[in-house]
């Protein structure tokens, strides 16, 4: 699936590493409610837990408001409780060994901090990383795929993003990269695209046959 491909876009959050399970966002969207920092917004519909799509939500509703950066404290604080006790996904190990030749971005709707210490904790070397960011709206937006294609100095043509989720996908083809789900074993979802796989196990058969 990756002949040619220079660059690898890699979402973190049950892709490489599990950490939403570890998130208190029940909490985190509790506290954005009593703040009156709870909005809805028109996103594609995932497999999160509803409270996590809630929190998400809010965030991007906020993107570019004044009380985005609020909003963004109180769910990071919860994200870097859950980041330490995160846990990695089936073959994350084999799947970093089987593409230590490509560069490398993590594009995440995790906020910096939380990434920091998930990406340290497994040793994920990232040539770039975009993490929830002011300025840079979220994804489901291409934004910071485009960011991320900046960063590393590469074309859109050049690169194949891989996540787990709907938003994933969505803003991966509205910047103009080939995206590559993972189902986690889920049978019913709403990728667009042909390529899915139901782990990294899985894909990284695929990958060997080319590397
Ligand atoms: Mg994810």
């Amino acid at each position: 699936m990756v002949v040619g491909v220079a660059a690898l876009l890699l979402d973190l959050d049950r892709t490489l590493v599990d950490i939403e399970s570890y998130v208190d966002y029940c909490s985190a969207y509790a506290e954005l409610s009593r703040l009156g920092l709870a909005r809805g917004a028109e996103t594609p519909k995932t497999y999160w837990g509803k409270c996590t799509k809630a929190a998400m939500d809010a965030l991007v509703a906020l993107a570019g408001t004044p009380s985005w950066r609020m909003a963004n404290e109180v769910v990071e604080r919860y994200e870097v409780q859950g980041a330490v006790r995160s846990a990695p996904m089936p073959c994350l190990a084999e799947f970093l060994r089987a593409t230590e030749g490509y560069k490398k971005a993590i594009v995440t709707l995790l906020g910096p901090r939380a990434t920091a210490v998930v990406l340290e904790k497994f040793g994920i070397r990232a040539d770039a990383v975009v993490a929830r960011e002011e300025g840079i709206r979220p994804k489901p937006f291409p934004d910071p795929v485009l960011v991320a294609l900046r960063r590393l100095g590469i074309n859109a043509r050049n690169a194949v993003m891989i996540g787990d989720s709907e938003w994933d996908e969505a803003s991966a083809t509205a910047a103009g990269v080939k995206f590559v789900g993972i189902t986690n074993g889920r049978t019913s979802h709403d990728f667009k695209i042909a390529e899915i796989y139901n782990s990294l196990c899985e894909l990284i058969k695929v990958i060997s046959k080319y590397s």
